[in-house]
């Protein structure tokens, strides 16, 4: 079994994209710039928000995180959605999930100017990706793209399966797993909650993209052997031994199915630092796109 190493991928994919940041100053470019927008004191989201602006700002990508009360109104979200897709000085736009629950995340995703949406929720880039055409892909399976790439992990023709069809992860993971192109060519099974069958399905797998949310859901009788497994899963479970009181459980049996794997990610240091890289290079990009 070799690991998936999330953490080591990714610093060096924002290395790349600091030079890339670096040249653009010495050419006198813009200097691409992200809003966060976080609302509430959840604190998942709060340490999710701030790994992400520690690692704009390492980077040199300029990042400004607007933090609003728990109380704030759907209209003031969108007022602030509105005035941040009308800075010139703003390429990249990404709001926190989840919202409190007076705020629609549907509302407020569509009123981000899908050339500012880094993270690739909004329903033209959805599109976009599902036809392939160049546009942002949801930062988590876009980060799971690079890290195959990474490892040069051969995808073509292969049997993967996908477990959850959210919109952020499990649904645009299997568009990309099925497209042509790197880490693509798949046959791609999409399974959720009222699959039939799923151990079975799980089990013809070679590679295995678990986003669904429940600790240690994958269990090593469900894997086959030499299969590539991704853990996207990331909860926090009470721990009372743990400083923090909790500590981070992915969505694979770790200890159980990693002997069985050719490759796996950890959790933590798996997918979350590739998310955060992904988000990182759709920043530059929409920079790019936006400014040149
Ligand atoms: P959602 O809750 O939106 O979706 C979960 C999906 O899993 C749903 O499609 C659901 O099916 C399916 N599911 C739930 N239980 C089962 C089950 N027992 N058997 C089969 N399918 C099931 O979650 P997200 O996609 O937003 O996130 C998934 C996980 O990934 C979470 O742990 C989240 O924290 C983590 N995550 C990690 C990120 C990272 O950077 N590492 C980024 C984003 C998310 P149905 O549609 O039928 O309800």
């Amino acid at each position: 079994m070799q690991v998936l190493d999330g953490k080591k991928a990714g610093q060096a994919i924002r290395e790349e994209i600091r030079l890339q940041v670096a040249q653009r100053l010495t050419e006198g470019k813009k200097i691409p710039h992200l809003a966060a927008i976080l609302v509430g004191n959840n604190g998942a989201s709060t340490t999710y928000v701030g790994a992400k602006v520690k690692a704009c700002e390492e980077a040199g990508i300029r990042s400004t995180l607007h933090h609003f009360e728990s109380d704030l109104t759907e209209f003031q979200l969108l007022e602030k959605i509105r005035d941040l897709n009308n800075d010139p000085d703003i390429d990249g736009i990404l709001v926190q999930l989840p919202l409190p629950k007076q705020i629609r995340e549907e509302e407020v995703i569509r009123a981000i100017d899908p050339e500012k949406d880094v993270d690739g929720f909004h329903p033209i880039n959805q599109g976009l990706l599902m036809q392939g055409l160049p546009g942002f892909i949801p930062a988590t399976p876009y980060g799971i793209v690079l890290l195959l790439q990474h490892y040069k992990i051969e995808t073509t023709g292969k049997e993967a399966v996908v477990i959850g069809r959210s919109n952020i992860v499990g649904r645009p993971m299997s568009i990309l797993l099925s497209q042509p192109g790197p880490a693509g060519n798949c046959t791609v099974t999409l399974c959720h909650s009222k699959t039939q069958n799923l151990n079975e399905h799980i089990r013809r797998a070679d590679i295995v993209v678990a986003a669904l949310g429940q600790p240690e859901f994958v269990k090593a009788d469900m894997i086959k052997a030499g299969a590539v497994v991704i853990d996207v899963g990331i909860t926090r479970v009470d721990n009372p031994s743990k400083k923090s009181g909790f500590e981070l459980k992915g969505d694979v049996d770790f200890s159980n199915v990693s002997p069985l794997c050719s490759w796996i990610t950890p959790v933590p240091g798996g997918v979350g630092p590739m998310t955060i890289a992904a988000l990182l290079q759709n920043t530059l990009l929409a920079c790019v796109r936006r400014n040149n």
